[in-house]
């Protein structure tokens, strides 16, 4: 099967990720083998490549928002059946046994593994994933594409919002607007929130007002207090003061980062002080996922999405960190 390995993290313009030959994985038991049918670029394999994220094996196959068809299962499985459409998304497993996994903490797991970075990820023809991680998805959209944002960006979009805004009603903040906040934005709206978006990118600010937008804010002046939360997307920790700096007194900002540049130092007396709170977010648990996805179909969440083949990735990658992604970039591994 063909795959992009990583084998020595880089940065994206030196093409750090090859194109190489494998042999086929075997689904062990619990375990399936999924066709890869399309595979979305989440900034987390940025980081992964670019080696923000400390390397957990010598080599590795990125990507955790795969969609495809199940064409093997492993001894054990019940639940899924050869045919199948899935989603394999960031959480491949986890002890079930800490005490995190026992109070309903899954994504903080003691013991967790990533699809993409602790086993191999869908930047593949084939992958392996665990029958109890992976989610059904329509078997008659007939674009997959559509649907492979949705598994990480859309997903960590939603837990953001929910740590950022636990209550319905208000106005949310959204710093940084590319593929998981395209889709927090019309979900937001949906779930009855005004929506205001800051960013100093005008294809994503244009997107952002395609997208029903309540206001937009273009450029990197300092905005003044008028949203009751916020998330910041952008990767970048001076983004973290604008966003205490528009949110209320009372207003909480998650952060939606694996990885961050250091945040400058936060003046407590203007920016903490009346209640504010600064969260992060940390990968999702599978109600989550089932949550968010159930939320999707009802409400028909359409990522705006660039495809590229397979061996293209070391330049979608690129684009992303370039920001001239507009939505998601995915990846198609039909005819790889
Ligand atoms: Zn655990
Ligand atoms: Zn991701």
């Amino acid at each position: 099967m063909r795959a992009m390995v990583l084998e020595t993290p880089a940065p994206a313009e030196q093409r750090p990720l090859r194109l190489v030959d494998l042999p086929e994985p075997t689904p062990g038991p619990g375990e399936i083998l999924v066709r890869v049918e399309v595979c979305g670029v989440c900034r987390t394999d940025l980081h992964l490549v670019e080696g923000d994220l400390p390397p957990l094996r010598s080599s590795i196959i990125p990507g955790h928002e795969a969609v495809g068809r199940i064409e093997a299962i492993g001894p054990g499985v019940r639940t899924l059946a050869v045919g199948d459409r899935v989603g394999v998304p960031w959480l491949h497993s986890t002890c079930g046994r800490c005490e995190y996994c026992r109070s309903g903490r899954e994504n903080l797991c003691e013991a967790k593994s990533f699809t993409g970075y602790s086993v191999d990820g869908g930047y593949a023809e084939k992958m392996v994933a665990q029958e109890g991680y992976v989610f059904p998805l329509p078997a008659d959209e007939e674009d997959p594409a559509r649907l492979a944002p949705l598994l990480c960006a859309g997903i960590i979009g939603y837990r953001a919002l929910r740590a950022a805004m636990p209550h319905p009603g208000g106005r949310i903040g959204f710093f940084g607007f590319g593929g998981s906040a395209h889709l927090a934005l019309p979900l937001a709206s949906h779930l009855g929130f005004e929506t205001v978006v800051y960013s100093g990118t005008p294809t994503h600010a244009a997107l952002a007002r395609e997208l029903g937008a309540t206001e937009v804010v273009l450029g990197a002046a300092d905005p003044t207090p008028s949203v009751d939360g916020a998330v910041v997307f952008a990767p970048a920790g001076a983004v973290v003061l604008r966003a205490l700096r528009a949110v209320r007194k009372g207003g909480r900002v998650s952060i939606a980062a694996v990885h961050m540049s250091p945040i400058p130092t936060i003046d407590y007396d203007r920016l903490l002080f009346g209640e504010r709170s600064l969260v992060s977010v940390e990968a999702n648990t599978r109600l989550d996922a089932e949550e968010f996805l159930t939320l999707a179909r009802r409400f028909h969440l359409r990522p705006s999405v660039a495809v590229r083949p397979l061996a293209e990735a070391n330049e979608a990658l690129l684009d992303l960190r370039e920001g001239r992604v507009r939505g998601a970039v995915v990846l198609d591994l039909r005819g790889a």
